[in-house]
This record gives C-alpha cells, sequence and structure tokens, in this order.
C-alpha cells in the first residue's frame, strides 16, 4: 500500500543551504537545493540503506547467532567498533565496561546522541531459522542459551546503518554525532556504568539524545510518545521464615512454601483492591524457590518480583501494600516477621517535549499515519537514566512482523510472539530499514532545530 503524500509539506531548513551536491553509497545524488523537502531526504536514505543492506543483513545475522549477556559483550562490541572506524567515527572502547562511545564531529554545532544496546537474554531461541543463536555462557554460574530474544540486533544494526547514513549526509548538518552502544540494558545496569566512567565528563554532554526498540506491531511503523514512556521499575525480594521439618508431620513445622503461595496470591488485591484501578501498577513474581525434597517441608521459602508503576504515589501505595501482606501472611502463619527488600530500580523514561515536538514533525511527513502516538509501554528501560543526567531525548518503537501476520493475529490468529519471547522473530530488512530512516530524520530534526536556535 502506498502512502498518500501530504500537500504542502514541511521543508527542513539545513545547517548549511548551499549544497552542491551529495551522495549516499554512490546511488543517489539529490540535486543542489537550498531547502530538502522530507520527502525526498526519505527516499535518499532509504536508497542508501536499500544499497547498504547485504553489509547491515551480514552483520544483523552475526550478531543474532553471536549474542552476548550484559557486561559480556566484548565480541559484539568489538564487531560495532571495527563498524564505526571503517565508517569514519572516533571510537573509544571499554567505557562501563563493554560500552563504546563514538564520536563523528562535523564542524560546530549540537551534539546529538544516538544509543544502542550490547547485550542479549539467558535463554534458549527457538525461532528455528537458519541464523538462530545456538550459542551458551556461563551466567550467574550455570551454563545457559544466549538469545537476542529482545531485539538488540536491531538496534545495533539500525544504529551503524543511520551512523553511515547521517555520515553520507554530512553537509545536511553540522556539530557532533555521538553514538553510544550500552552494555547490560537487560539488567538496567549499562547506562549507569557508562555514566559512572565519565559518559558525560570524559565525552561531551548531549544536547539531545535518541534511541529506539523495536515490538511486536507491523514492521514500517513507528510508536512514540510524549511524556512518560515506560515504567519505573523496583525489584522484590521476600525471604519466608518457617521452621522445617518431615512432610508427614506439618503440625511440627511451620511451613514457608505455604507462605509463600498465599502471597502470591494475596499481593495480587494490592494491585486490585487497594490501588487505583485507572493507574498502572504491576507486581509480578518471577522466581519462586524452596525446598530440595517431596517429603521434607524446608525452612524457607524466598521469592523474587518485579514491581512496576507510571506514578511515584501509586509506586508507594504499592511498596506499603506489599509489605503489608507479607508481613500478615507470615503472622497469620504464626512465623517471624519476613525479610523483605524493595530495591529502587528504574524509573521511567519521560520524552522531553520539545525534541519530541520538532521530530514529530519530520516523522510524520516521513511516515505518514504509520507514525503513531502511543500509550507508554509497561517494560523499564535504562535510557531514563541519559534522561535524569540531563539529556532532553526522544525514545520510540519500531514494528517487526509482517502487516498481514499482525492483521491475522489481532482477529483472533495465533498471536505473534513479543519481545523476550524464544520465538520474537523480527523480518530484519524492513525493520532495519525503518530503524535507519526514522533514526536519521529523528537525527536531522535535532540538528536543524538546533541550528535555527529553536
Ligand atoms: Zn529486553
Ligand atoms: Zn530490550
Amino acid at each position: 500500500m502506498r502512502e498518500k503524500k501530504p500537500k504542502g509539506g514541511l521543508t527542513l531548513q539545513f545547517a548549511k543551504p548551499l549544497l552542491t551536491a551529495f551522495a549516499l553509497g554512490s546511488v543517489v545524488a539529490l540535486p543542489a537545493h537550498a531547502e530538502l523537502d522530507v520527502a525526498t531526504l526519505k527516499q535518499a536514505i532509504e536508497t542508501s540503506v536499500e544499497s547498504e543492506y547485504p553489509k547491515l543483513d551480514a552483520l544483523y545475522k552475526d550478531i543474532h547467532a553471536h549474542p552476548e549477556l550484559a557486561f559480556q559483550e566484548e565480541k559484539t562490541a568489538a564487531k560495532l567498533a571495527a563498524e564505526m572506524r571503517a565508517i569514519g567515527f572516533d571510537v573509544t572502547e571499554r567505557v562501563g565496561k563493554t560500552g563504546l562511545v563514538a564520536l563523528y564531529k562535523n564542524g560546530d554545532g549540537p551534539t546529538i546522541m544516538v544509543r544502542t544496546e550490547l547485550d542479549a537474554l539467558p535463554m534458549e531461541e527457538k525461532t528455528g531459522l537458519p541464523y538462530a543463536s545456538r550459542d551458551k555462557t556461563i551466567w550467574q554460574g550455570r551454563e545457559t542459551f544466549v538469545a537476542h530474544s529482545c531485539g538488540h540486533d536491531i538496534h545495533m544494526t539500525s544504529w551503524v546503518g543511520t551512523a553511515k547514513t547521517l555520515v553520507g549526509l554530512k553537509n545536511q548538518w553540522n556539530g557532533t554525532l555521538m553514538f553510544i552502544a550500552q552494555p547490560a540494558e537487560e539488567v538496567v545496569a549499562g547506562a549507569r556504568a557508562m555514566l559512572t566512567d565519565g559518559l558525560f565528563t570524559r565525552f561531551p554532554k548531549p544536547d539531545a539524545g535518541f534511541a529506539l526498540h523495536d515490538g511486536a506491531f507491523p514492521h514500517g511503523y513507528v510508536n512514540y510518545r510524549v511524556g512518560v514512556g515506560s515504567s519505573n521499575g523496583d525489584g522484590l525480594y521476600i525471604k519466608f521464615k518457617g521452621r522445617g521439618g518431615h512432610g508427614a508431620v506439618p503440625q511440627e513445622t511451620v511451613d514457608p512454601v505455604m507462605m509463600a503461595s498465599r502471597f502470591v496470591v494475596d499481593v495480587q488485591t494490592v494491585i486490585s483492591r487497594e490501588k487505583d484501578p485507572t493507574e498502572f501498577g504491576v507486581v509480578s513474581i518471577g522466581s519462586f524457590h524452596a525446598g530440595t525434597a517431596d517429603n521434607i517441608i524446608p525452612d524457607e521459602a524466598v521469592l523474587l518480583g518485579t514491581i512496576r508503576t507510571f506514578k511515584p504515589e501509586v509506586r508507594a501505595k504499592m511498596h506499603d501494600g506489599i509489605e503489608r501482606t507479607a508481613k500478615a501472611v507470615a503472622a497469620m502463619a504464626n512465623a517471624p516477621a519476613p525479610d523483605i527488600k524493595i530495591t529502587e530500580g528504574i524509573k521511567a523514561v519521560v520524552n522531553d517535549a520539545a525534541v519530541v515536538a520538532t521530530a514529530e514533525k519530520v516523522l510524520k511527513e516521513a511516515f505518514g499515519d504509520k507514525f503513531t502516538a502511543t500509550p507508554p509501554r509497561t517494560a523499564s528501560e535504562d535510557f531514563s537514566e541519559y534522561i535524569n543526567a540531563g539529556v532532553p531525548s526522544m525514545f520510540f518503537n519500531i514494528g517487526v512482523y509482517d502487516p498481514e501476520r499482525v492483521a491475522v493475529a489481532r482477529n483472533g490468529g495465533p498471536p505473534l510472539p513479543d519481545n523476550h519471547s524464544p520465538m520474537f522473530a523480527p523480518v530484519p530488512k524492513p525493520t532495519i530499514q525503518t530503524g535507519v530512516t526514522a533514526m536519521t530524520l529523528a537525527v536531522l530534526s535535532a540538528f536543524d532545530q538546533r541550528a535555527k536556535g529553536q
């Protein structure tokens, strides 16, 4: 389906209007023009990605087949460092353990940051794709499969493609590109590691920042939002302390499995009865460990969970309810008070209104009704660390699946695997193409806005 181009479309005033010609690869040569319209620019970017695609495809499949876990991304980082050096970036490795900072200076002007993640997940890929990962590694003392089931490989490839495209378009902007590859997003520790290692003191502090994430919606589509874009994520640890004994003599024991089980069920009333039902809040117990054998009532049960919210007041209310429920469950069993630790995690990503407004105009024209504002995602994301360190930013999402498959799924067909599913399988080409196009236009919009002093 073809998009209708809006009439009287927006034009971008670029920093260097006296453009004679520029070439992206050898495929496109845009005419000399004082102003460049978004549709022409979009087409130039797409043509560039098309000619670069065989290389990007090989990079994507290589990274996909050889994923690495948080803070172990040595080979992945080395691959990206080599790609960025080949494009002409000045690359510093080992920032925040395995992170990269790649700078490209192109005259005076603002510094615009683009971030990708480097890490994969400790799980087995079950997509059956020819380039599926079969790699294993040691994680927390155990051997595990590793898979790019969150699609960070799509982000890395789009990041390299965007860098290449922006350098090809360097007559269109002035300033510095700051491309960062961040380790350990999945354990929400990598952004902090890079900041602690001097990301904004050893290197320039960006005037604006961008990141993208893929998701289970049609490729070619871009979703975004102003304001809150992801959740506050806090960690929950509870140890119920019982008295162990024989499974056949329960009256001599205080059963921690019963306590933990009751807690897992009862804590959901904090969500359904205590919290305002119109406000977002989730508590999920993802790990439940107790006991060793069928006939032994263990001494203790340990639960690990996650608490997700958008608003601080909802967050405080939920913390209170969770603690109260855990203590009450122990009191009912006549057990000692449980150990409860709620670790403050990552804050919500809050998109900057001005950065979004500028990018919005350009992306709306480029993508038409395939660029849509959506509600915030309930996942958490440590891109918020850069925002909280003072970088006004925009975080957006790109789709990965064939639109026909999505339509079938929405009409009651088989659901499409989401991020973190072992079946998560983006269609590489149109997804990466959209990632590069959207990110390139977003970065150009930020340069353009700053050049005009808006
Ligand atoms: Zn993830
Ligand atoms: Zn992710």
